[in-house]
């Protein structure tokens, strides 16, 4: 059995390792045993490994992902990430990011991550398949083929729309619920009412990113206490609603083809990517898009799509102010 929380393994990256490995023994310590991280996570993996060596294997459940569409790659990653965790199995393995039909289409095809993963399963290297995905229609769809265990998505009292089917689906299938970015990405600050509402749900296990052991005694103590929402709880859930609302983009990229190849999704998320990953990363992923995010036409197209009608061009722009004043602190 999972913890009533997870660590998510995102921030350890912006640590020294010294540093990183004493937050992850301390949340250990807090009695917290499942530890989500990835691949794509810089050196979280290598980290995570030195902290749990000497732990019993059997007393922690081990999530990690890979980015691979195809199966020599999804190999690679995986062999790495058992190296780098030093054991020879990973409890949950999630083909990562898999929110694109492109993407989907690429790890299903013949050769594919997909074969790997089941390979993996087979040879006893992987206990749960599973899969991570910001597009819940397609995870529903990819939930429904029966042939993974789990399967991670994001979801917090702003990001409602996991709860409203996927996660009475998961039930109905069996399959473990990973609760993804349950402070939004670092933007919904109340960790209170963030940990409450996600735990209102029997079976997902909220998997914030962790970077001080100090959040994580906070987030244990919540899951520890009354977890019920207050009246008061929510009406400040209602109120944060109706103001992030505004400019809350949900990834779903329904807003999607633009004419000029911009990642809307991507730009207006890099907030949360700024305060999570270490700059030299966050620059390294996002630099692309944020300059092409300039070429904006504001035809309008995007708007008409989005279902929550969000002033795409205007957000746009807002970010690429956010962006600037950013790389300008960092780089003095
Ligand atoms: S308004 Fe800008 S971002 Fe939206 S579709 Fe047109 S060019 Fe793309
Ligand atoms: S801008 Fe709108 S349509 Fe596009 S990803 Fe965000 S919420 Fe979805």
């Amino acid at each position: 059995m999972a913890s009533r929380v997870a660590f998510g393994g995102i921030p350890i990256m912006r640590l020294s390792k010294a540093d990183a490995v004493s937050v992850v023994r301390g949340v250990i310590g807090l009695g917290v045993n499942f530890i989500d991280t990835a691949n794509a996570y810089g050196d979280s993996e290598e980290k995570i490994g030195e902290a749990i060596s000497g732990i019993k294997r059997e007393d922690l459940i081990i999530a990690s992902k890979s980015t691979a569409n195809d199966k020599k790659t999804f190999w690679e990653h995986l062999n790495l990430c058992l190296d780098r965790l030093r054991t020879d199995y990973i409890d949950i393995y999630q083909m990562h990011h898999v929110s694109s039909v492109e993407r989907r289409d690429a790890v299903f095809a013949p050769g594919g991550a997909f074969e790997g993963l089941t390979e993996a399963v087979r040879a006893g290297k992987v206990r749960f398949p599973a899969f991570s995905s910001h597009s819940i229609p397609l995870a529903m769809e990819m939930m429904k083929t029966g042939n993974f265990a789990v399967v991670q998505l994001p979801f917090n009292f702003v990001d409602t729309a996991a709860c409203e089917e996927a996660i009475p689906l998961a039930k109905e299938l069996d399959m473990g619920f990973i609760g993804m970015k349950p402070f939004g990405g670092g933007l919904l600050e109340d960790a209170g009412i963030a940990i409450r509402y996600v735990l209102q749900f029997d079976g997902v296990v909220p998997d914030p990113g962790i970077e001080r052991l100090s959040e994580m005694q906070e987030i244990v103590s919540i899951a520890e206490g009354e977890r019920e929402l207050s009246e008061e709880d929510k009406k400040t859930i209602d109120a944060l609603r109706r103001e992030l609302g505004a400019h809350w983009c949900h990834r779903c990229d329904y807003c999607q083809p633009c004419p000029q190849g911009i990642g809307i999704s991507s730009v207006l998320t890099v907030e949360s990517l700024i305060k999570r990953m270490p700059f030299k990363r966050a620059f390294m992923m996002a630099s692309d898009s944020m300059e092409k995010s300039r070429t904006c036409l504001e035809c309008g197209v995007c708007v008409s799509r989005c279902p929550y009608k969000l002033p795409i061009p205007e957000l746009l722009k807002n970010k690429i102010a956010l962006w600037e004043r950013v790389v300008a602190e960092n780089t003095v």
